[in-house]
């Protein structure tokens, strides 16, 4: 277990090599999550147009991979990120 390749880690945002043991890099985990809320079906009270919408959205899924269905709902990234990075980082994640 545990090759050479599996823990030569860089960080993503400059490419710096890092070091593991050396603490001088941040693991950052994301969970990206779609609205899990109920769709909203107010506006769509005719009964065929609902239907349509509806045939339209399996149309749509059926040319997807079950992979990038489930990418559209949920996404799980890992990152690595050295010292400088992550505090330049932290402060403004969304950007
Ligand atoms: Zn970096």
């Amino acid at each position: 277990m545990g090759t050479d390749d599996e823990t030569f880690l860089l960080c993503h945002r400059c490419g710096r090599e890092l070091f593991p043991g050396r603490g001088d890099f941040y693991v950052v985990r994301i969970e990206a999550i779609a609205d899990p809320s109920p769709p909203e079906l107010e506006g769509w009270v005719d009964p065929e147009e609902l239907a349509e919408k509806i045939d339209e959205l399996i149309d749509q899924m059926r040319g997807m991979t079950e992979r990038e269905l489930m990418d559209q709902v949920y996404r799980r990234l890992t990152l690595h990120l050295c010292g400088d990075c992550y505090r330049v980082w932290i402060e403004d994640p969304a950007r």
